[in-house]
């Protein structure tokens, strides 16, 4: 599920324990607002890496079961290869996908946090009523009330 944050670059900080971001300015690209950090009622699947172990050992040993058959036809090799890698492939998968191991409930809540958390890191930034960007207080200019480059 992919947030759409109101600035166009922000940071994820958040983990199994909790929720925090921050968001850049526009302009700068500064940090124009840390959000505080939210404790997470809700964290990792619990049976996940256990249920992860199980599948990829179940592939790897119906393959091999496969290939020791196959042994006996003589296309051994080729089945166990195989399962191996798919094994090997299904374990990467999930380290490299961020938040992949959350539950459900996690990115509900991960989501609404980022939602009430972007409320309130708007009021820390300027929105330029020329650009429609979002700007930290250096790079606004209050007697224009333009961001820095509108004003110029
Ligand atoms: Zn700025
Ligand atoms: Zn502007």
């Amino acid at each position: 599920m992919a947030l759409t944050p109101f600035t166009k670059n922000y940071q994820d900080e958040s983990n199994e324990k909790g929720f925090q971001f921050t968001f850049l300015c526009d302009l700068c690209g500064g940090i124009g607002y840390k959000t505080e950090f939210i404790k997470a009622k809700t964290g990792k699947k619990g049976k996940l890496i256990k249920g992860l172990g199980a599948a990829a050992s179940l592939a790897t040993s119906s393959a091999i079961r496969r290939g020791t058959r196959g042994v006996l036809r003589g296309t051994t090799s080729y089945a166990v290869r195989r399962g191996v890698r798919t094994a090997i492939r299904t374990g990467t998968n999930a380290l490299e996908k961020k938040y992949v191991g959350m539950s459900d409930k996690w990115h509900e809540e991960h989501e609404k946090v980022f939602n009430e958390s972007q409320e309130k890191a708007k009021e820390h930034f300027n929105l330029c009523p020329k650009c429609q960007r979002y700007v930290c207080d250096k790079c606004w200019n209050k007697k224009e009330n333009l961001c820095s480059e509108c004003a110029s």
